[in-house]
């Protein structure tokens, strides 16, 4: 029989204060390891996303007895959307999937993934059934996110799937050349497209430790998603300055007319005091949008590395 090459599937894990994540994960990860070693060469790139905690030691101490763990060790913590895309950049996989070390995405899921990839899927996205750890505020939250991000922008994010799926090599090598700075993955791995299969899971619960997002960074973060893809915050500025203006042109209308016909009388101070500030917060909050934009433009730039690695240890095989 004709034995085809072995194809490498890479397995991309940011951690940022994991240590004591480190072990299980890699246990879990493991057992994978052993279902598809008969079919792919398989690799980890583990990202340590300047974590001021023990956890790149564990991670030097892992590679000891998992052979197939490479870790990327940047300078400081950049955020987990840089130490994805720096774990793009390692990974020399024919197949590629980012999954939290946290065991939030199961390892066991890799194997439906690879399944669909093997029909000749693309991207196969891992969408979670149901958003049990999350408390009703974050189900309503992320909702609404999803409803109003996909109605205003250009692309299409699918709700409740995050970064966890699997990719195949072209539509990675399509993203390492998209040059932004600013990397808001769910939306870039949204716009290059490709072949899509979707497959669901359960969400688990953290391994330990707590979760490094908390409201207002997720919040910001919902920000940038939005204007990462979408001019429409920018364009509302001038429907709204239309209607104000129409507004404002009617009413001047009524009062020319009224003043003609009825003659002057003094008070107005509360309908002045009210346009006045009605209009003023109106222009902030239209200046505020803009220098969102600015902001970002500044920020893009500067051309500036998304992130920087300290060092890159291999595993000895
Ligand atoms: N993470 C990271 N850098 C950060 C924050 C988080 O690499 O600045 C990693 C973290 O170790 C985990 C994954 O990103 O593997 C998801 O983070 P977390 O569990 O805190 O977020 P959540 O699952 O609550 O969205
Ligand atoms: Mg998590």
């Amino acid at each position: 029989m004709m034995s085809e090459p072995r194809r490498l599937l890479s397995l991309i894990s940011p951690f940022y204060n994991e240590e004591h994540g480190v072990c299980a994960f890699l246990e879990r990860v493991d057992a994978l390891y052993q279902t598809l070693a008969d079919r792919y060469d398989f690799e980890v790139i583990a990202i340590n996303d300047g974590s001021r905690d023990r956890t790149y030691e564990e991670l030097l101490k892992a590679q000891a007895t998992h052979s197939y763990v490479t870790v990327v060790d940047l300078s400081r913590n950049f955020g987990k959307e840089a130490a994805l895309s720096a774990g793009l950049d390692f990974a020399n996989g024919d197949a590629v999937v980012p999954i939290d070390s946290d065991l939030q995405h199961p390892p066991e899921v890799v194997l439906e993934l690879v399944a669909k990839w093997e029909e000749g899927a693309e991207v196969v996205l891992a969408k979670r059934v149901d958003r049990r750890t999350d408390h009703a505020v974050q189900k309503f939250t992320a909702n609404g996110f999803y409803k109003l991000h996909n109605s205003i922008s250009d692309i299409h994010i699918p709700a409740d799937v995050g970064d966890f799926r699997l990719m195949d090599r072209k539509v990675v090598d399509a993203l390492k050349q998209l040059p932004e700075n600013r990397r808001f993955m769910k939306g870039l791995f949204a716009w290059v497209g490709f072949r899509t299969a979707t497959i669901e899971y359960h969400v688990a619960p953290r391994s330990t430790g707590k979760t490094s997002f908390n409201t207002w960074k997720l919040w910001n973060f919902a920000i940038e998603g939005i204007t990462s893809y979408s001019s429409a915050p920018l364009r509302i500025w001038t429907y709204l300055g239309g209607a104000v203006s129409a507004m404002a042109l009617l009413y001047a209308v009524y009062l020319l007319i009224k003043t003609l016909c009825f003659g002057v009388d003094t008070p107005g101070y509360a309908s002045l005091m009210i346009t006045i500030l009605f209009a003023s917060g109106v222009q902030l909050i239209g200046i505020g949008v803009l220098g969102e934009y600015v902001g970002r433009i500044f920020v893009e730039s500067k051309r500036r590395p998304v992130y920087i690695v300290r060092e890159v240890i291999k595993p000895h095989r």
